[in-house]
């Protein structure tokens, strides 16, 4: 594999921007190499600028959810800059948007947009902090919430990544009211409860967390997230950034049939678009500015452009693509593990949809511990041989990885064949 010209690009990169990259993991620092320079994408596979062609498992880190370039969301994105791409007044996209998420999720009976889903939690979390007049809340350990101050200790993703328990720069104050449990532990938040049920804003999570790899939450967790938050009235936060019309058109709200009073969304609504969006229960929802007295505001929130393609995506997204989704994601897990198993290689797979976690280790994956426990230095050079046989994974063993209606059979055949070679590689 010629990787010249993004190894070129990659070192013009780093001298004028921070690591070469506009977000950390995608430095490749945790797999090792050059981080490719990708030109162009289509369906399933993508081109880096050497040309080379890969089945692509990131999607964007999740959005894509249809692939790349779909037709439909191409052609309603020309029409849509066509006609003027900001006005940073309402239009016609963004109202048939909430329309349909509101409408989706019964849970959300008011949205807001934002431009990231870090604004999306951090923009929750202030709406429950208002709502209770609490400071302290509950969140969990491998967990994402997005880069803003409160959630920066203990946290998945890049922070897993680079093993870093907490982010300079951030006020100690701040951290410290971040009660940082571990996930599927109902035992620790009933006693946090116990303990502090009176100073607690809310309880944060990712129904199914995908920054620690892929976890899905112990059977009952959720309910009695759901239940100690009603007990001791706090404001039970999903962060659906991943999972919003993921996992099910609901997200996991539907998935496992609990009513959050706060949704977090991302990524898929917003079509590989900037886009992030907050929505729940009308009481929490009008506590914000200009209905109530939470301040929250955004230049490009809510473009036409983002919602054009949140729009175009979701509508593609009936019974039949997540029907789709998942044979091919149930395949390509089947194929992980017979293949492993085959090499004599130790695997355990996580999977919700199409989401899908890899780890090395016969046990079971339940909460961070056991991620960090599992032998991810092996991933690396799996990593490099599944890039060389043509299949792009996440350059980190704490990635979800992702599947698009536009992953064929054909792609999980050649993935099997591919993950063949790369699990002989680990073997031998
Ligand atoms: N929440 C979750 C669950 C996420 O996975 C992410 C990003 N991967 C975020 C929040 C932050 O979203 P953004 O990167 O758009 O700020």
């Amino acid at each position: 594999m010629k990787t010249e010209l993004s190894e070129k690009l990659y070192g013009e990169a780093e001298r004028v921007m921070v690591g070469g990259v506009s977000s950390p993991v995608r430095a490749f620092r945790a797999v090792g190499g050059s981080p490719l320079f990708m030109a162009r994408g289509r369906g399933s596979k993508v081109w880096d600028v050497d040309d080379n062609r890969y089945v692509d498992y990131v999607l964007s880190w999740g959005p894509l959810i249809l692939g790349h370039s779909h037709p439909a969301v191409t052609k309603a994105l020309r029409r849509a800059i066509a006609a003027g791409v900001s006005f940073g007044a309402p239009t016609i996209p963004e109202l048939k948007l909430a329309q349909r998420i509101c409408s989706t999720m019964p849970a959300v009976e008011k949205v807001r947009f934002v431009n990231s889903g870090t604004e999306a939690t951090m923009s929750a979390l202030r709406v429950a902090r208002a709502y209770t007049k609490r400071n302290r809340f509950v969140k969990f350990e491998g967990c994402y919430h997005g880069h803003a101050d409160p959630f920066l200790t203990q946290a998945g993703s890049g922070m897993a990544t680079f093993d870093l328990p907490a982010s300079a720069g951030v006020p100690t104050a701040i951290g410290a009211e971040a009660m940082t449990l571990e996930f599927n532990d109902i035992e620790a938040v009933e006693d946090a409860f116990r303990h502090h049920g009176d100073e607690l804003a809310a309880v944060i999570v990712e129904p199914v967390a995908g920054n620690m790899g892929m976890v899905p939450p112990a059977p009952g967790f959720l309910q009695r997230l759901r239940r100690l938050c009603d007990e001791h009235g706090s404001v039970l936060i999903f962060d659906e950034v991943i999972t919003g019309f993921r996992v099910a058109p609901g997200g996991a709200q539907e998935l496992f049939g609990i009513k959050p009073d706060l949704t977090c969304l991302g990524k898929v609504i917003g079509g590989g678009f900037p886009v992030g969006a907050y929505g729940g229960r009308r009481e929490l929802m009008q506590m914000i500015s200009p209905d109530g007295p939470v301040y929250q505001a955004g230049t490009l929130s809510g473009n036409p452009v983002s919602m054009t393609a949140g729009l175009a995506t979701l509508s593609q997204l009936d019974r039949r693509a997540y029907r789709r989704l998942e044979a091919a994601s149930a395949g390509l897990e089947s194929a992980l593990l017979e293949e492993a198993s085959a090499c004599g290689v130790p695997v355990t797979t996580n999977r919700v949809g199409s989401m899908l976690g890899m780890f090395f280790t016969d046990a079971k994956v339940r909460n961070y511990r056991d991620a960090k426990g599992s032998n991810y230095k092996l991933y690396p050079k799996f990593h490099r041989t599944m890039l060389e046989e043509g299949f792009y994974l996440p350059p980190s063993a704490f990635e979800t990885i992702f599947l698009s209606t536009s992953h064929s059979e054909r792609d999980i055949a050649a993935t099997r064949s591919g993950a063949r070679r790369a699990f002989k590689g680990l073997a031998g």
